[in-house]
């Protein structure tokens, strides 16, 4: 008997219709037939919009919620997103075509990372998106670029603070880092901004990603708003703009329970209560990804082949890790655990048989779930990848193997 691993728990909202998964109302072999093919990415609507209500439901009306476009830039998803949030967080000049092709106001949209390019600040400022200027070095360019083009250029700084989102999945403060100014410095840079004709836009604080604990975010945005009240006074002006940051994460694992979203709420109502008088006019903002599309999308494939090898059966299935490097535990995991994964034209069978899910990629790297407990599958069976709405189609490394792209669909 070989021994089952489990997978990952299904999001809610997910049930059967006619014997098969259904998302937004249609049958997986509906939206296949829709699609035109296999593999294929199904966002649904209604989780977005959801997920957007009950954040909304539970944070502070002051607290504006930005959407961070690398965990899902398909145009489709942005256009959906527009009406929803407040702002748009973009990580590249890449990104910022998508959110202007979007028609997406710049003044909504604030452009963070390392390593921008004199051509990206300078598209940045043109538009008037805001810079969230990662180094000394990048806000002088952006100065000298913003006096070139005769336009003052819209600064924030992002600070890499000296705590850091305990329990995170990928850390991004705490100690050195690409990512940020370090917090003593900050105070030195932000008048040097603001002496050099820059429109002041105040600071953006990054901790973590993927964190379950409300109690390690509630701990992190209390001392993302210590640190910025801090600075806030060593700078000697309030901040026009607050990005808190987020890290808000989704379960993928067996043993992952969801973010407590109403501990979160009601510590933030109170940290905004508090707040001192220099932040009356501030503007507050999470800025959140994978928490905001994730666990909308489901990644579909097909069975091409089941195989028995030494006792095991292998499912092979015609997706894999050029869509889904996460799932495949080759994107930032150390210990191989299974996804949610089911047999989606199978949703309602009763599970039967311990498979190993393969990708169609030469490589053993290409594991979708192993030793799952599942429904029997034969061939022309459609798999269902569950939590692919972040980091997926765009996070993965499509042009392996050549088997080209999954299709995308919004439904
Ligand atoms: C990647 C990133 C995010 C989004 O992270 P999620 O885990 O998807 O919420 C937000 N802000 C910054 C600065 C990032 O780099």
């Amino acid at each position: 008997m070989i021994k089952t691993k489990p997978v990952g728990p299904i999001p809610d909202g997910y049930g059967a219709h006619n014997g098969e998964l259904a998302i937004g109302g249609r049958t997986a072999s509906d939206l296949v037939a829709a699609a035109g093919k296999t593999p294929l990415f199904v966002y649904s609507r209604a989780h977005l919009d959801n997920r957007v209500a009950a954040l909304r439901a539970a944070l502070p009306a002051r607290i504006g919620i930005n959407y961070a476009v690398k965990a899902n830039p398909h145009a489709d998803v942005i256009a959906h997103m527009e009406p929803l949030v407040d702002g748009f967080d973009i990580a590249s000049s890449g990104e910022l075509e998508m959110v202007n092709a979007a028609g997406i106001d710049p003044a909504r949209v604030s452009f963070a990372g390392p390593g921008k390019r004199d051509d990206e600040l300078e598209a940045a400022i043109a538009a008037g998106v805001t810079l969230n200027c990662e180094s000394e070095g990048e806000a002088e360019r952006s100065l000298a670029i913003g006096q070139k083009l005769g336009k003052a250029p819209r600064i924030a700084i992002r600070v890499n603070p000296d705590f850091e989102l305990k329990g995170s999945g990928m850390k991004m403060g705490g100690g050195a880092k690409p990512f940020g100014v370090d917090a003593e410095r900050v105070p030195a840079l932000a008048r040097l901004v603001v002496e050099g004709g820059a429109q002041w836009r105040g600071l953006h604080i990054f901790t973590g990603s993927q964190a379950l604990s409300a109690d390690a975010i509630i701990e992190a945005q209390g001392n993302v708003l210590g640190l910025a009240a801090k600075l806030a006074n060593e700078i000697g002006a309030p901040l026009p703009k607050l990005n808190m940051g987020g890290g808000f994460g989704i379960p993928y694992f067996p043993n992952d329970t969801a973010l407590d979203l109403s501990a979160i709420g009601k510590a933030l109502h109170t940290y905004v209560d508090e707040l001192p008088e220099s932040f009356t006019e501030t503007e507050l903002c999470l800025e959140l990804g994978r928490y905001l599309v994730g666990e909308a999308g489901v990644y579909l494939c097909r069975v091409i082949d089941r195989k028995v090898s030494h006792g095991t059966t292998y499912l092979v299935t015609d997706g894999g890790l050029h869509h889904q490097l996460a799932a495949s535990g080759n994107f930032g995991t150390v210990v191989r655990r299974n996804y949610p994964v089911a047999i989606a034209s199978r949703y309602d069978a009763e599970p039967s048989d311990v498979v190993n899910v393969v990708g169609c990629l030469c490589t053993p790297l290409d594991r979708l779930a192993d030793n799952a407990l599942m429904p029997a599958a034969k061939v022309g069976d459609i798999v269902a990848v569950f939590c692919a709405g972040a980091y997926g189609a765009s996070a993965s490394p499509t042009a392996f193997l050549g088997h080209g792209p999954a299709a995308e669909l919004l439904v």
